[in-house]
């Protein structure tokens, strides 16, 4: 039986974190400006449990955006609160939250793991001190790892979120960030490419030809390369790119970076194409060929505006794609007729 997770996601907007890295203006990326009260989160819990299927899900609530653990014991308490009578009843089965590697302290972890918090995402951003620097994040490596190691000690499932492209990344670094998020015992991560925000520290430093932003081809060979050392790992990719806002959509908050809103069918486009190109060769001499492909793949095998069908249809005089549920994972076939 295939279980669907739902997660329900309350926005912590900027206020609760007293930092300011130099990519970031959490009030426009979450689109939201203030602190929800208690009364609102139950509003939200309430309103997305009304939509959400009751059979075969797994509903968890999320506190996302800003840092959970910098407000208060007694705001974090209060905000906790407010999800356990829905866990009582049975309709939300725990709650994950995000925040810096370096607002985690035993006090803290306590605190959670006594109000079914599961799964604590630290942002790590980067796991190279010179980029953490550069970004002013305001934390070390060595925090990421000693606030990682309390994480599991605890009996949490751990998520490290990373971004790519900051300022002094490159492939390599970011390749070295993602295998020693595994490393760090991560289950799940969420990857970001790095954009430039309207009224951030990062828009000063491209205006002044300081940085240059990842252009959105690049940002998606990279993210691809990452996706083979989390799938390898079995660690979760549960995200990439950042939740379209309001702003970004439009445009009035973006300045410059590789924002799409169908960034992982992209990065799910190239995967495939890799698989599907060599086909070209192994069976050139068909007029027919037939992939067969796992239900879920379908549309990524095919590709973001039929890209890879395209690519195929250049060597094949009839190119059809057709799911097999049976396939598991990115298991294919091909039928040459
Ligand atoms: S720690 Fe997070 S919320 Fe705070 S400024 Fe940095 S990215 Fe934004």
């Amino acid at each position: 039986m295939i279980i669907k997770h739902f997660t329900i996601p309350i926005f912590i907007p900027g206020v609760a974190c007293p930092h300011q890295c130099i990519f970031c203006d959490q009030k426009k990326i979450s689109g939201r400006q203030k602190l929800p009260s208690a009364e609102k989160i139950k509003n939200i819990i309430e309103e997305h449990l009304t939509t959400i299927s009751k059979e075969n899900t797994l509903v968890e609530v999320g506190f996302f955006g800003g840092t959970f653990t910098g407000l208060s014991l007694k705001k974090q308490e209060e905000f906790l609160k407010v999800v356990a009578p829905f866990i009582d009843k049975g309709f939300v089965k725990s709650i994950r939250l995000s925040t810096r590697p370096d607002f985690i302290n035993d006090e803290i972890l306590e605190l959670l793991k006594n109000n079914h918090v599961e799964t604590i995402e630290l942002g790590a951003q980067s796991l190279h001190d010179d980029i953490l620097l550069a970004c002013e994040r305001g934390h070390t490596l060595d925090d990421v790892v000693k606030a990682s190691k309390m994480v599991l000690d605890y009996g949490f499932h751990l998520g490290l979120q990373m971004m790519i492209g900051l300022p002094c990344d490159t492939l390599e670094k970011t390749k070295q960030t993602a295998e020693k998020i595994v490393e760090l015992g991560a289950d799940n991560t969420r990857i970001y490419p790095t954009l430039v925000v309207k009224g951030t520290k990062l828009e000063e430093l491209f205006n002044n030809g300081e940085y240059t932003a990842l252009p959105l081809d690049k940002a998606v060979k990279w993210t691809k390369e990452l996706f083979n050392i989390f799938e390898k790992n079995n660690v979760n990719i549960i995200r990439v790119g950042l939740h379209p806002s309001e702003g970004l959509l439009n445009g009035d908050d973006l300045i410059a970076g590789p924002f799409h809103q169908s960034f992982r069918e992209l990065v799910l486009t190239e995967i495939w194409n890799d698989f599907l190109l060599p086909l070209t060769k192994k069976y050139k001499d068909c007029e027919k060929i037939i992939i067969n492909v796992p239900e879920k793949e379908y549309n990524y095998a095919i590709g973001y505006k039929a890209k890879n069908k395209k690519m195929l249809e250049k060597y094949f005089k009839k190119v059809s794609f057709k799911r097999d549920k049976s396939l598991k994972n990115r298991t294919y076939y091909a039928d040459c007729c």
